[in-house]
């Protein structure tokens, strides 16, 4: 039996395909949406389609851009010869919050994981190499403290050594007392700054 209009059904479907987004939190999110004014409403599909049709890879780094060059990649003022090397463009945006690095980065889009099957092939692993090629100092690999993050900065560290480019790895963070909203940045700086050479 139906208990809503085929409408807001679909509205709840849709909602429901949405990561973390439970049958409940769908129900909610599809009743708050009838009841917002049509202006609204008309922004933020508006918003989700012109994102979704111009949100491209930087042609460099790959984070995700709208331009063919990241505001990043093409700042004259950040350092292009210390690259750090993050699994998404989350970890990188959580990087720039702290203010505190100059470098660029390197987006691989993902992390290797014999266990689900993906391999040095299906993260942006030979892009990075491809970048080795021009003037790099430093390449700083901020993958995740877990099995795949770890798997993969092995991995890259085991690439890069032959050039000769110095290659390090971010401490794992350890976090300390404070205000809960800067937790996470002071543990990535210091992270970074406790970085140790591979
Ligand atoms: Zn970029």
């Amino acid at each position: 039996m139906e208990y809503y209009s085929k409408q807001i059904s679909r509205l709840i479907e849709e909602f429901s395909k949405l990561p973390g987004v439970g049958a409940k939190s769908a129900q909610r999110l599809a009743f708050h949406i009838v009841n917002r004014p049509i202006e609204e409403v008309r922004n933020l599909s508006q918003a989700i389609i012109e994102a979704r049709e111009n949100v491209r890879y930087c042609k460099q780094c790959f984070t995700l851009t709208d331009s063919e060059l990241c505001p990043i990649c093409s700042n004259p003022k950040r350092d292009p010869k210390t690259i750090m090397v993050v699994e998404n463009t989350r970890d990188l945006a959580a990087y720039e919050k702290t203010g505190k690095y100059e470098g660029v980065y390197h987006v691989l889009h993902g992390a290797i994981s014999p266990m689900l099957g993906i391999g040095p092939n299906d993260i942006r692993l030979k892009e990075l190499m491809q970048r080795l090629q021009g003037e790099v100092d430093e390449v700083i690999i901020a993958t995740n403290s877990s099995l795949e993050g770890e798997t993969t900065a092995m991995y890259i560290s085991k690439l890069i050594k032959p050039t000769g480019i110095k290659v390090s790895r971010i401490a794992s963070g350890v976090p300390v007392g404070g205000d809960l909203e800067y937790i996470d940045q002071v543990t990535l700086l210091r992270a970074l700054e406790g970085r140790t050479e591979l």
